[in-house]
């Protein structure tokens, strides 16, 4: 097992460790009995996971002598609203969860954050754990500590910054992720090598057969370098007020082109034809070579990710959508550009007409 510590600044939060490998969840009971962080714990998870895993997990933790229970709701990106919300809060009311009671979040990115988020207001907060079931939520949401529901009007609109005890990364869970949610994964992963790692993306691109596979080995090691970047930035930059923006590289046209599909294109992806668009822009800024862009292009590809945006998708909506991103300041929408793999910057001045020329030109 794999362990990597985050360390914050005491004074918001304290620090923990990610703890990653193949059917860790009996070393997780140990870790959980051993550290005493609560009296009783509440694993939340939603319908798919709890029929195909909260039967197991739960045998697993009794094993170790915790009280546990558990409260589920149905499975969906639409499911992190609300309704759901209060829906966990009455279940854990009527299950008498007081300040001594933690949260265990066993899922993907919609587990994670709406329970992060109740348990940082529920009772003025109580602790909790991550048990992240996709990719994504493995290498991405379940570290860092942003928490959050949706409403009508956007994603992500409530949320606070809330930190987990701790992180613990079964790999055996990915067995079962469909190829779309695992690719979905892969795009943030291929992120990290260009954000931050060369090394980590010349790896991807020699070793993308063994991936889309799902060797093990191979995934636990890419999945334990993509969380130590996370966890750097996260590190510097907790409350995300700065360089941590770097990670939303692709994520400006990505958000605005998953949003536009009405998320009928997955995050990943969204994120992977961000990346080539920002790629794009980038070279035409003459910032980045061709080559670079090239090899973005073609590692998306082999790993079977989308490098191109559909045609049924309005251009004009997606620049709208980038207008309106929450991430702005002000009028100045900051993209993440790149100078060479592993070399991004932040830039503030990208010219509309630009962004409008890189989305017809990549338009399938
Ligand atoms: P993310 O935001 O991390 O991509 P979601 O929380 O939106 O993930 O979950 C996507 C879908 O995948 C949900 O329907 C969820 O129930 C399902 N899911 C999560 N983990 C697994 C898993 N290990 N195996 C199979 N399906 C899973
Ligand atoms: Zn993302």
């Amino acid at each position: 097992m794999n362990r990597i510590k985050v360390t914050l600044d005491k004074k918001t939060s304290a620090s923990y460790e990610i703890y990653i490998g193949e059917n860790i969840l009996d070393r997780m009971g140990l870790i959980l009995a051993k550290n005493n962080w609560a009296s009783r714990y509440i694993m939340i998870t939603d319908s798919n996971i709890s029929a195909q895993y909260g039967e197991r997990v739960q045998a697993t933790l009794r094993e170790m002598e915790l009280k546990i229970d558990a409260i589920d709701f149905p499975a969906g990106e639409a499911a992190k609203n609300f309704e759901t919300g209060l829906h966990i809060i009455e279940g854990m009311i009527d299950l008498g969860a007081d300040r001594t009671s933690a949260l265990i979040a066993l899922g993907g990115g919609v587990v994670g954050d709406i329970t992060g988020f109740i348990a940082s207001i529920y009772m003025r907060g109580i602790p909790y754990i991550q048990v992240p079931t996709t990719l994504l939520a493995q290498v991405d949401s379940s570290i860092g500590g942003k928490t959050g529901i949706d409403l009508p009007h956007g994603k992500n609109l409530l949320g606070t910054f809330c930190q987990p005890k701790g992180v613990f990364i079964d790999l055996a869970f990915l067995n079962t992720l469909t190829p779309r949610e695992f690719g979905s994964g892969l795009a943030e992963i291929v992120k990290y090598g260009i954000i931050d790692d060369p090394e980590l993306f010349s790896s991807l691109e020699v070793e993308a057969e063994d991936i889309r596979i799902r060797d093990m080995n191979l995934l636990k090691k890419i999945i334990t370098r993509s969380c130590r970047i996370k966890k750097g930035f996260v590190e510097i930059d907790e409350m995300e007020k700065g360089v941590r923006r770097i990670l939303n590289f692709g994520h400006t046209i990505g958000h605005a082109i998953e949003a536009e599909s009405r998320y009928s294109i997955s995050h990943g992806e969204a994120i992977s034809m961000g990346m080539v668009a920002v790629a794009l822009i980038s070279e035409r800024l003459k910032y980045l070579r061709s080559e670079d862009r090239e090899r973005i292009i073609s590692l998306i590809r082999v790993l079977g990710l989308p490098d191109r945006i559909p045609r049924t998708l309005n251009p004009d909506g997606i620049i709208s959508r980038i207008k309106r991103d929450k991430k702005k300041e002000g009028d100045t929408i900051h993209f993440v550009l790149l100078k060479k793999i592993g070399i991004p910057f932040v830039n503030g001045s990208v010219p509309e007409p630009l962004i409008g020329e890189v989305i017809e030109a990549l338009k399938e």
